[in-house]
């Protein structure tokens, strides 16, 4: 029997009833994030909570207890027998149920929280052979640094993608490379390593964070500078990153070949170094 988290108790999954007013049903108004299991330590959950905390307090939704974040997914994690499995928690937090209206309910409601934890398996394929992306023009809000649950234009394109064969969909906007639909995208041109600036354009990717640290600790210049799509014929490697798949290479954009349309070397020694710093999480 799984059981999950809901609004303060450790439930049966199918048990968990939500209300029909719930804002987060109506109105796609809440947050969530997705922190990875590593068969006994989760890596970096302290940078998943950190964004929790902004992205609450940049929709105004106030949960009191945020602070029990990372108590509420360990626990997950252990009443799902989890323990030494790879995992993934998710957890989301929604404004809460009131009667529907475009106003903020006044005085606040208590938000709902909801969280689960699934045994998950790694896929390999993508990370050894590379996978191929298509470009889209970016069709999001413009708030892409929140991690809001309204998750549709991601979904539509990365169907989408998915359908032609596309291992992600990748946003352009004004001709320049913003993210994927659930990962975020580096370059490597004339050997430096680029990826787009934190903005309001971009998700702040935990992973992203991480392999920033790790290409400097391989010597490799990194420039947080947008990539136009122009440039896209200069790029000699590149790899998407996300808390589920760590780095994939990047074999092509659309029917551009990334440079000779193999996973390059500093995309595998980047990642390399990922993991060690992963690893480093365990001992901690
Ligand atoms: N951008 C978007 C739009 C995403 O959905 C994700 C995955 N949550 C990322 C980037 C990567 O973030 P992270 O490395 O924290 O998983």
């Amino acid at each position: 029997m799984n059981i999950s988290f809901f609004n303060g108790k450790f439930l049966p999954h199918n048990k968990i009833c939500i209300s029909p007013e719930d804002r987060g049903f109506l109105f796609a108004d809440g947050v969530y994030e997705v922190v990875r299991w590593y068969n006994g330590f989760f890596f970096d959950i302290e940078g998943h909570h950190a964004r929790l905390r902004r992205s609450l307090r940049e929709l105004k939704i106030k949960w009191g207890e945020e602070d029990s974040f990372p108590v509420i997914a360990e626990k997950l994690v252990k009443m799902n027998h989890l323990d030494d499995k790879p995992a993934l928690v998710y957890f989301q937090v929604t404004r809460g149920a009131a009667p529907r209206s475009h106003t903020f309910p006044s005085p606040p409601v208590n938000p709902t929280i909801f969280a689960f934890a699934r045994p998950f398996t790694p896929e390999s394929s993508g990370k050894e052979n590379g996978i191929s992306v298509m470009l889209r023009k970016e069709l999001r809000w413009g708030r892409c640094d929140i991690k809001s649950i309204a998750l549709l234009p991601n979904t539509l394109c990365f169907t989408e993608a998915a359908e032609q064969g596309y291992g992600e969909c990748i946003f352009v906007k004004d001709g320049f490379i913003t993210e994927g639909s659930h990962s975020n995208i580096f370059f490597v041109i004339d050997g430096v390593l680029r990826t787009h600036p934190e903005s309001e354009s971009i998700l702040s990717g935990i992973t992203r964070k991480h392999t920033i640290n790790a290409a400097m600790k391989c010597g490799i210049r990194v420039e947080e500078r947008a990539v136009h799509e122009k440039e896209l014929l200069q790029v000699s490697e590149s790899f998407i990153t996300n808390t589920s798949a760590e780095i994939t290479p990047v074999i092509a954009f659309g029917s551009i070949p990334a440079g000779n349309g193999k996973p390059g070397p500093l995309t595998g020694q980047i990642h390399k170094k990922f993991r060690e710093i992963v690893e480093s999480y365990a001992r901690r």
